[in-house]
């Protein structure tokens, strides 16, 4: 069977206001290069996957254009497309590039972009193969991780990679006190990649941004993207063996230990 294409799409339009850092988190060196540079990397050297759209902060464009892509020739990025406020507007906006539709330099989606988004069924989606959501932020991503998610996705059509956490996990309340303790053997700390049958992920998007504002209002705040799909679809996500030094640095002290573990 042909294999369907494979589209990663990085995500490095965070401000990383939890770095502390007047350089944004994504351009900060890690053994001389910049943070961003080491998931491009894995995507550029996989064999799962086909073609990269980077997300970046509107400002960014043209810096990471000539200064990431086209310094380390990282020949799969197809487009390099601003992001949004939240992450997920972030993705949402690689989802449209993604699916070949104009993304304005400032990250907003015009309303007229909108409404034709409402129209289209997932059935009618000019979308096919996988799509790989990947944190920018996330530099040990590795090519067992991406196959393996690969592997998922064809049999369950939406997985993500994460590990079974360690500690024990406590719910609170709003003042801070254990309401509940769940089964630490059924807990999972979750990471990226997170994959998903692409016109499957594009039509859960299309109805987070149509619900967005009742969401917040009620105080939902989508942290992942599964979570879209286990909110807007009937898919259930598949958990997929991650790795443990699969890492989000988001603190100064993830750089030290993204140091150690480079
Ligand atoms: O903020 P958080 O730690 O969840 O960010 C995870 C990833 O999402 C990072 O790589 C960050 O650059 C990206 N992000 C984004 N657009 C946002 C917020 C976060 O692309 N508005």
């Amino acid at each position: 069977m042909e294999k369907k294409r494979c589209t990663a799409i990085v995500l490095a339009a965070g401000r990383g206001s939890r770095m502390e850092s007047d350089v944004a988190k994504q351009y900060m060196l890690l053994r001389g290069r910049p943070l961003i540079w080491y998931a491009l990397h894995a995507v550029e050297e996989s064999s799962v996957i086909d073609d990269c759209i980077l997300v970046t902060g509107a400002e960014d464009l043209s810096y990471v254009r000539e200064e990431i892509v086209g310094k380390y020739g990282f020949g799969k990025v197809t487009a390099v497309v601003a992001g949004g406020k939240e992450r997920y507007d972030s993705v949402y906006n690689g989802l449209q590039a993604a699916a070949g539709r104009e993304v304005s330099q400032n990250g907003e989606t015009s309303q007229d972009e909108k409404t034709v988004q409402k129209e289209k069924s997932p059935g009618e989606s000019e979308m096919d193969g996988y799509i790989f959501i990947q944190d920018g932020a996330r530099p040990f991503l590795t090519e067992e991780i991406l196959e393996r998610c690969y592997e998922a996705v064809k049999k369950d059509h939406a997985c993500v990679a994460g590990m079974p956490v360690k500690d024990t996990i406590k719910i609170v309340d709003e003042s801070g006190f254990a309401v509940q303790t769940p089964d630490r053997k059924r807990m999972w700390q979750v990471q990226t990649p997170q994959v998903f049958d692409a016109p499957l992920i594009l039509s859960a998007y299309e109805r987070l941004m149509q619900e967005k504002e009742r969401l917040l209002r009620e105080g939902i705040s989508i942290t992942d993207d599964a979570m879209v799909v286990e909110t807007f679809t009937d898919c259930k996500v598949r958990l997929v063996e991650g790795d443990y030094r699969n890492i989000k640095v988001t603190t100064p002290e993830d750089m030290v230990v993204a140091e150690a573990l480079l």
